[in-house]
Protein backbone atom coordinates (compact mmCIF):
# COMPACT_ATOMS: atom_id res chain seq x y z
CA UNK A 1 0.00 0.00 0.00
CA UNK A 2 1.71 3.46 -0.59
CA UNK A 3 2.62 5.84 2.15
CA UNK A 4 0.16 8.60 3.39
CA UNK A 5 3.79 10.61 4.38
CA UNK A 6 6.10 9.67 2.19
CA UNK A 7 2.87 10.85 -0.60
CA UNK A 8 3.08 14.22 1.66
CA UNK A 9 7.28 14.35 1.61
CA UNK A 10 6.82 14.37 -2.07
CA UNK A 11 4.07 17.16 -2.33
CA UNK A 12 1.63 14.03 -3.87
CA UNK A 13 -0.96 14.89 -0.92
CA UNK A 14 -1.24 18.68 0.56
CA UNK A 15 -0.61 19.13 3.81
CA UNK A 16 0.20 22.42 5.85
CA UNK A 17 3.68 22.20 5.72
CA UNK A 18 5.56 24.39 7.83
CA UNK A 19 9.05 23.58 7.65
CA UNK A 20 11.44 21.44 5.39
CA UNK A 21 14.93 20.82 4.71
CA UNK A 22 16.41 18.28 2.67
CA UNK A 23 15.72 15.45 5.10
CA UNK A 24 12.73 16.31 7.09
CA UNK A 25 9.35 17.62 6.39
CA UNK A 26 7.12 19.11 9.23
CA UNK A 27 3.54 20.03 8.67
CA UNK A 28 0.45 20.40 10.95
CA UNK A 29 -1.56 17.43 12.18
CA UNK A 30 -4.97 16.89 10.01
CA UNK A 31 -6.80 16.45 13.98
CA UNK A 32 -5.04 18.54 15.81
CA UNK A 33 -5.40 17.84 19.74
CA UNK A 34 -3.54 21.06 20.59
CA UNK A 35 -3.06 24.45 18.78
CA UNK A 36 -0.08 23.61 16.29
CA UNK A 37 0.00 20.12 16.65
CA UNK A 38 2.76 19.23 14.29
CA UNK A 39 4.05 16.08 12.91
CA UNK A 40 7.45 15.69 11.75
CA UNK A 41 8.88 13.36 9.68
CA UNK A 42 11.91 11.76 7.88
CA UNK A 43 11.86 12.02 3.79
CA UNK A 44 13.14 8.66 3.74
CA UNK A 45 10.28 5.66 4.57
CA UNK A 46 10.97 4.65 8.31
CA UNK A 47 7.86 2.38 9.68
CA UNK A 48 9.54 3.48 13.09
CA UNK A 49 12.76 4.79 14.84
CA UNK A 50 14.30 1.66 15.23
CA UNK A 51 14.03 0.94 11.10
CA UNK A 52 15.81 4.49 10.25
CA UNK A 53 19.06 4.50 9.29
CA UNK A 54 21.84 5.92 11.79
CA UNK A 55 22.04 8.92 9.40
CA UNK A 56 19.09 9.98 9.28
CA UNK A 57 18.49 10.10 12.91
CA UNK A 58 20.26 13.17 14.14
CA UNK A 59 18.99 15.41 10.71
CA UNK A 60 15.55 14.32 12.12
CA UNK A 61 16.07 15.21 15.58
CA UNK A 62 17.51 18.49 14.71
CA UNK A 63 14.36 19.16 12.69
CA UNK A 64 12.60 18.47 15.93
CA UNK A 65 14.55 21.15 17.61
CA UNK A 66 14.04 23.78 15.03
CA UNK A 67 10.38 23.14 14.45
CA UNK A 68 9.04 23.44 18.23
CA UNK A 69 11.33 26.56 18.41
CA UNK A 70 9.29 27.62 15.42
CA UNK A 71 6.01 26.74 16.94
CA UNK A 72 7.62 28.64 20.68
CA UNK A 73 8.02 31.63 18.90
CA UNK A 74 4.95 31.84 16.49
CA UNK A 75 2.44 30.64 19.07
CA UNK A 76 3.80 31.29 22.73
CA UNK A 77 3.34 27.95 24.05
CA UNK A 78 3.95 27.56 28.01
CA UNK A 79 5.48 24.12 26.70
CA UNK A 80 5.51 21.06 24.61
CA UNK A 81 4.88 17.11 24.68
CA UNK A 82 6.98 15.42 22.28
CA UNK A 83 6.65 12.30 21.67
CA UNK A 84 6.61 8.89 18.99
CA UNK A 85 3.37 6.54 18.93
CA UNK A 86 6.33 3.64 18.07
CA UNK A 87 4.19 0.48 17.43
CA UNK A 88 0.46 -0.05 16.64
CA UNK A 89 0.45 -1.41 20.61
CA UNK A 90 1.44 2.50 21.60
CA UNK A 91 -1.51 3.90 19.05
CA UNK A 92 0.95 4.42 15.51
CA UNK A 93 -1.86 4.37 12.89
CA UNK A 94 0.24 5.98 10.17
CA UNK A 95 3.55 3.12 9.44
CA UNK A 96 6.19 6.05 8.09
CA UNK A 97 7.89 7.00 11.38
CA UNK A 98 6.83 10.88 12.96
CA UNK A 99 7.21 12.65 15.89
CA UNK A 100 4.34 14.91 17.30
CA UNK A 101 4.46 18.00 18.78
CA UNK A 102 2.41 18.64 20.96
CA UNK A 103 2.66 22.73 22.04
CA UNK A 104 1.00 22.83 26.14
CA UNK A 105 -1.18 25.92 27.13
CA UNK A 106 -1.32 25.90 31.33
CA UNK A 107 -4.34 24.77 32.12
CA UNK A 108 -4.60 22.40 28.79
CA UNK A 109 -6.16 19.43 30.86
CA UNK A 110 -3.47 16.53 29.60
CA UNK A 111 -1.26 14.88 31.45
CA UNK A 112 2.50 13.96 31.18
CA UNK A 113 4.02 11.24 29.13
CA UNK A 114 4.77 8.89 32.09
CA UNK A 115 0.89 9.07 32.89
CA UNK A 116 0.17 6.75 29.72
CA UNK A 117 0.93 3.43 31.06
CA UNK A 118 1.15 2.39 34.44
CA UNK A 119 2.12 -1.23 34.41
CA UNK A 120 5.16 -1.66 35.56
CA UNK A 121 7.27 -4.99 36.19
CA UNK A 122 7.37 -6.58 39.28
CA UNK A 123 10.98 -7.08 38.55
CA UNK A 124 13.47 -4.74 40.46
CA UNK A 125 15.19 -2.38 38.07
CA UNK A 126 18.61 -3.69 38.71
CA UNK A 127 17.64 -6.78 37.28
CA UNK A 128 16.04 -5.14 34.14
CA UNK A 129 18.77 -3.27 33.70
CA UNK A 130 21.19 -6.31 33.75
CA UNK A 131 18.95 -8.22 30.96
CA UNK A 132 19.09 -4.95 29.09
CA UNK A 133 22.69 -4.06 29.09
CA UNK A 134 24.01 -7.36 27.93
CA UNK A 135 21.93 -6.78 24.54
CA UNK A 136 23.33 -5.15 21.58
P1 LIG B 1 -0.22 8.07 15.08
O1 LIG B 1 -1.35 7.56 15.93
O2 LIG B 1 0.97 8.48 15.91
O3 LIG B 1 0.13 7.14 13.95
O4 LIG B 1 -0.74 9.43 14.49
C1 LIG B 1 -1.02 9.66 13.16
C2 LIG B 1 -1.42 11.11 13.06
O5 LIG B 1 -1.44 11.47 11.71
C3 LIG B 1 -2.80 11.40 13.65
O6 LIG B 1 -2.68 12.37 14.69
C4 LIG B 1 -3.57 11.92 12.44
O7 LIG B 1 -4.47 12.97 12.77
C5 LIG B 1 -2.46 12.41 11.52
N1 LIG B 1 -2.79 12.38 10.10
C6 LIG B 1 -3.37 11.39 9.40
N2 LIG B 1 -3.50 11.73 8.10
C7 LIG B 1 -2.98 12.99 7.99
C8 LIG B 1 -2.83 13.89 6.90
N3 LIG B 1 -3.23 13.58 5.65
N4 LIG B 1 -2.27 15.11 7.14
C9 LIG B 1 -1.87 15.42 8.38
N5 LIG B 1 -1.98 14.62 9.45
C10 LIG B 1 -2.54 13.41 9.26
ZN1 LIG C 1 6.53 6.43 4.07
Amino acid sequence: MPCLFCAIARKEIPAEVIYEDTRAVAFLDIHPRALGHTLVIPRTHAATLTELSEDETAPLFEAVRRVTEKISRALRPDGFTIGVNHGSVSGQEVDHLHVHILPRFAGDGGGSVQTLVNKPSKQPIAEVAKTIRIHT
